[in-house]
This record gives structure tokens, sequence and C-alpha cells, in this order.
């Protein structure tokens, strides 16, 4: 454990991005009590003790580096490159983190430049990137964009001097052990196989006609809300599985089926089991989950 007077030093780099993860950032309702545990040289709208220019011109190191957007080796932030500045705070820093799918696997910048973007240390589920050579070094936070909270645990285990546990993709298990499916609040429609009908209603599973990733996508949104309050599926909107190396996909709001058995199963479910299992809760009607919740029509 760090004792609380020591303040690890943090510069948050961006590559190719639309903001989304700083803005997530914003959100964390401790941020002011997080930043105090950090002396922070450099950011792109929080306070800090160093110009981009300063940053650029490469002259000390830090030992947090936050990294978001997607990695282009040949774009410049005040007349460095991205290939020279990772390649120099990265050597330096003791824990690096990917704030963002973009970030951690190129996300939807890759997918508009393979060519030129790739995460830190992954294209997709491959190693790839400056950081390649360390993966498991690499924090990868993933997610469109960050879950703030996801960020919170990640550098406020850095500050205390907590190590971060992480799955072969880099995310920490903590954070992503569990499926997005879990704690969802249509659990039940999902197990006697009840679809929503129409979008935003809270009746229904969204699974097999309206593309749900939940159980396919290893993220904690329904366990850990989006502020505080709320997530996709709470809404009536699916998962897209955005914290997945294969994000983003086509077609989001559709379940690609085959012969009317969908192509992809929950995870760890063989698709036998899936479907015995499907077929046995389909042959039973239950009134109440047919039923409106709020009868407000
Ligand atoms: S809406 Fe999605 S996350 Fe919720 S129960 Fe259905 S499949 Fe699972
Ligand atoms: S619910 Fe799914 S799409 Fe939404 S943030 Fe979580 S993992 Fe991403």
């Amino acid at each position: 454990m760090h004792s609380r007077l020591y303040k690890p030093t943090l510069i948050w780099l961006q590559g190719v991005t639309c903001n989304g993860n700083t803005h997530s950032f914003l959100n964390l309702p401790y941020l002011p009590q997080l930043l105090e545990r950090f002396e922070v040289l450099y950011h792109p709208l929080l306070p800090c003790t160093q110009s981009l220019a300063e940053i650029a011109r490469c002259k000390r190191g830090c030992n947090v580096l936050v990294f978001e957007g997607a990695f282009d080796p040949e774009m410049e932030r005040a007349g460095t490159t991205l290939k020279q500045l990772v390649g120099h705070y990265a050597g330096e820093a003791g824990h690096i983190i990917a704030a963002g799918s973009c970030a951690s696997f190129g996300g939807i910048f890759k997918a508009s430049a393979p060519e030129r973007n790739s995460g830190l240390a992954f294209s997709g589920e491959h190693p790839d990137g400056p950081l390649r050579g360390r993966v498991g070094k690499v924090i990868n936070l993933s997610g469109c964009p960050v879950h703030p909270e996801w960020l919170g645990y990640a550098l406020m285990s850095i500050a205390d001097g907590r190590p971060v546990a992480v799955d072969d993709l880099g995310r920490p298990t903590a954070l992503y052990r569990h499926m997005a499916h879990d704690g969802c609040l249509r659990n039940e429609y999902f197990e006697w196989k009840v679809d929503v009908e129409q979008f935003g209603r809270k009746e229904g599973c969204l699974f097999y006609e309206h593309g749900c990733r939940g159980p396919l996508t290893h993220a904690s949104c329904n366990r850990t809300l989006w502020n505080g309050v709320s997530s996709k599926m709470r809404v009536g909107t699916p998962c897209f599985g955005c914290t997945e190396p294969d994000f983003p996909r086509r077609n989001l709001f559709e379940t690609k089926t085959n012969m009317s058995i969908p192509e992809e199963v929950p995870v760890g479910v063989s698709k036998r089991a899936y479907l015995t299992m499907t077929g046995i809760a389909k042959s039973f009607k239950i009134k109440r989950l047919e039923e409106r919740l709020i009868d407000d029509d």
C-alpha cells in the first residue's frame, strides 16, 4: 500500500478520438478526491501543471500514462508524433491505461482506417500497436466510452499501490469477469424467452429480436450502473457489446439467426444446451410476463 502522501505523476494523451472517454471521466462522482491522489502533469481538459507543448518536448517522464483514442503513429500532438510520445512516456511509466475501446483494441477508428490505426497493445483481439510487446502490462479499460467508475477503480488501485489483475485481453478481471447480462432487470424475460415488443418498453428481453449482446459481452454495466442509475437495457436499448475486441460490428439492432436459431449463444453455454432450455421455456406460457408492468398506453 502506498502512503496517501505519495502522488504519482499522470499524463493523459489523446490519439484519434471523439473525446468521449474524457467526457465520461468528468462524470466520475468522486473525481475531485481522485485527482487529489495524483499530480496531473497533463490532461486536455482538467487542471494540470504542464502545457501540451511542454509535454510534447518529452523532457521528463510520468508514473501513469493514460491514453485515449486509437493509436496512429504519424498523428502529431504539438509537433511530436504519437509514435514518439507513446514511445517516450510508455517507456517511463510504471502503469499504462488504455481508456476506452479505441485505445484498447482500435475500435471505431481502426474500423475506418485499419492500415493506420490500432489500440496501444492490440488490434481487435490480436497483439499489435506500439506496446504489443507489453501485453499484460497495459490495463485495457474497453468501452465506448469507458465507464467512469472503471477508470476510478483502476486509478485508485494504482494510487493505493494495489495490483490490478487483468484477463488475456488486458481488462481488469474485477470489472470484466461478469457479463453485461448479469444484473439486467430483464433476466426473467430472457429465461422464459419473452421478447420486447417495442423499443423503450420495460417488458421483455432484447436478445432474440433486437441484437442485445449482454450475454456475450464482458462488462459490469448492470452491476455498476451508469450515473449510478441506469444502463442501456434498463432504458430499453440492446447492449452493443462495446467492451469486446470485435466492436463495432454491423447491424447493431439485429440478432443474426440461422433457421431461427441465434448464430451466437450466451458465453459458456453450448448451442445444444441453449436450444434445449429454449425449447422447454417456450413450451410454457406465463401470463404475468406477457402483461404490461405499467399500463400507460
Ligand atoms: S435484455 Fe440483454 S442483457 Fe437483458 S436479459 Fe435480455 S439479453 Fe440479457
Ligand atoms: S451495456 Fe453493452 S454497449 Fe452499453 S456500455 Fe455496457 S458493454 Fe457497452
